[in-house]
């Protein structure tokens, strides 16, 4: 029987232990870069408007710190668990050595729904978890940064947060802060943008070119909606996008700012008009070219990855595919670009922030987006010549040249003591 594994961090773990099998890794390193280095867990009472105390739970999870501080974002949503917070506390480490930023990796999260809380329910919320993941934040130790429904406000506020503990401002112990108080020129759009760079490099290797391409993308938060606009702007017909309320599909192509405006009025893209409604489900198996999940875990399964008829999926969201799903794509001879790749622009400009900020000076937009445009090719090529050496996809290649960038970091440091 085929066990469809759905646990993040059992998946992430399968993906590590067939590269450190391919890498010929000894017992001891797989088993000292398969555990979280630490993992903290509190709970935390918030004061809600109507006076009433809510407690809360939140995680922040160490995977390893060999190449560099800890670094990765933090996600409020009911969904975080442990495990969840684990898998993407491991991924960090290796899409930071797949760009090859000297970074090692961590998530947090806060189980709660933004979406119910007021701001101030919210910023109160913020400060008390920064607050208590103090012990483990500082520019040289932990930079947090945005995840799923968190954003530069809240950063903003956690910065403060951290500050007023130290009794002066820290801009480097977080990124994906605002502007004004340390953030970095592109750093909204760079998930997005180095989505766009690997997206155009695989269909490169495809043949494909944009005028003849569609693009159907799960997901229409800053990663998803800003990547619809940037493939819009670069010549692909973008015929489907969803977001929590469902999908919505046209097969003659959406106007993709319309639809930014049309979600910012009503509050989602139900609706949408020239557009037929499909659910969430239906939109990933679309007739289309590309498919960019940019939501959630765990969307292409063994249910589902068999009726995926895109040529190329890019990963834009962490974990998208699961082990049996990405098994069904490769099968099938779908190119996929894994998530620690084709999401990793995020972090990079999240580097540059951390960068820009301990130096006190800072580059202009045009500096970033060249900057980050050279980092994800560089990248992408490294993966693609990983992979083609190694006759294995692209997912394979990654991990390859990431476990092994993170083992030699590690073999090098020794065990202490
Ligand atoms: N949350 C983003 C990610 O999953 C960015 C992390 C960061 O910038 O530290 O890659």
């Amino acid at each position: 029987m085929v066990v469809d594994i759905i646990n993040p961090y059992a998946v992430a773990v399968t993906q590590f232990d067939e590269a450190a099998e391919r890498l010929g890794l000894s017992r001891s390193m797989r088993n000292i870069l398969r555990a979280p280095k630490r993992e903290l867990i509190v709970n935390f009472p918030v004061r809600l408007d109507n006076g009433d105390v809510q407690m809360y739970t939140g995680y922040r999870v160490q995977h390893n710190i060999n190449r560099g501080p800890a670094k990765g974002g933090i996600r409020f949503s009911p969904e975080v668990s442990l495990d969840e917070v684990r898998a993407l506390a491991m991924w960090m480490t290796w899409k930071c050595a797949v760009v090859d930023i000297p970074f090692g990796g961590a998530k947090g999260g806060v189980i709660c729904d933004p979406h119910q809380m007021s701001r101030g329910e919210l910023e109160r919320l913020s400060r008390r978890y920064a607050t208590e993941i103090s012990i483990l934040m500082g520019p040289n130790s932990d930079i947090p940064a945005p995840d799923m429904n968190t954003n530069p406000q809240i950063m903003a506020w956690m910065m403060d947060t951290y500050s007023m503990h130290q009794g002066y401002s820290v801009p480097a112990t977080i990124t994906g802060k605002p502007l004004a108080i340390g953030g970095s020129e592109g750093r909204l759009d760079a998930t997005a943008r180095g989505v766009q760079v690997v997206t155009k490099a695989a269909m490169r290797h495809l043949d494909m070119t944009p005028e003849n391409s569609s693009v159907v993308i799960q997901g229409f938060g800053n990663v998803g909606g800003i990547t619809a606009r940037l493939l819009h702007e670069s010549g692909c017909k973008v015929i489907g996008l969803s977001d929590i309320s469902g999908g919505v599909y046209n097969p003659r192509g959406i106007d993709v700012p319309m639809a930014m405006r049309f979600s910012r009025e009503h509050g989602s893209l139900r609706g949408l008009p020239g557009t037929e409604p499909v659910t969430n489900r239906e939109l990933l198996e679309l007739p289309c070219d590309i498919l960019i999940p940019a939501a959630l875990e765990n969307q292409l399964t063994k249910e589902n990855a068999g009726r995926v008829q895109a040529r190329l999926v890019v990963e834009a969201a962490n974990g998208p595919t699961n082990v049996e799903g990405d098994r069904i794509l490769n099968e099938n001879g779908i190119m996929v670009v894994p998530d620690i790749l084709a999401n990793a622009g995020g972090v990079t400009v999240s580097y540059f922030e951390w960068v820009q900020d301990l130096q006190h000076f800072f580059w202009s937009e045009n500096e970033i987006n060249q900057r980050l445009e050279a980092i994800m090719t560089r990248a992408f090529n490294a993966v693609m010549a990983k992979a083609v050496a190694q006759d294995t996809h692209l997912r394979m290649g990654a991990y390859l040249l990431a476990v092994s960038r993170v083992a030699e970091a590690t073999e090098l440091r020794g065990i202490y003591p």
